[in-house]
């Protein structure tokens, strides 16, 4: 199956669909995340609720995702499924050329298209869904998810960098610092 054939599945008809709210629902699986270069997230298993408020110049989207995606841990390097609710909208206008890039306020699809492939936007919002800072939950204990022989073995790798960085004459200065 080639790349283009993979994401037809999430092409939205929106011509004729009138002024009323229309509903369409996809599911996002590991192989959708091949398809796209960056790799923060290196898979995953989402549930997308697509709302499509058809104006006469311009189309609204609201984008639900509901589900699990797989990032790497930044505390012990393994990979872990954060869990993730997260539901925005972006707004789509007509221009000359299609352009879906969300820093934007609004996107642009070429004026008369009739449909729209929402992979793109399905996948920068994945983006938007993760936390800040990806890190294994806690257990239901409280203690730390992450691999403890890998946390050991990063902070024994940490601690050996940083005693490397001291150079002897400043903790001499701060020893002279510390007597004042
Ligand atoms: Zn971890």
């Amino acid at each position: 199956m080639t790349i283009v054939n993979y994401l037809s599945q999430y092409i939205v008809p929106f011509h004729g669909l009138g002024n009323k709210e229309h509903v369409f629902n996809f599911v996002v699986t590991d192989e959708f995340f091949k398809h796209f270069e960056d790799d923060t997230i290196n898979g995953g298993n989402i549930n997308v609720n697509l709302k499509v408020l058809n104006n006469i110049n311009s189309l609204q989207l609201i984008i639900g995702l509901k589900g699990k995606l797989k990032v790497l841990c930044d505390r012990c390097l393994e990979y872990y499924d954060q869990e993730i609710d997260f539901r925005d909208f972006v707004m789509v206008e007509f221009g000359e050329e299609t352009n879906f890039d969300t820093n934007q306020e609004c996107v642009f699809l070429k004026k008369g298209e009739t449909e729209i492939n929402i992979a793109q936007l399905i996948y920068e919002f994945t983006h938007f869904a993760l936390p800040l800072q990806h890190y294994h939950p806690d257990t239901k204990t409280g203690e730390t998810g992450c691999n403890k022989e890998m946390l050991d073995l990063i902070n024994k790798y940490l601690t050996v960098e940083n005693d490397d960085i001291i150079d002897p004459r400043w903790e001499k200065l701060k020893e002279i610092k510390n007597k004042n």
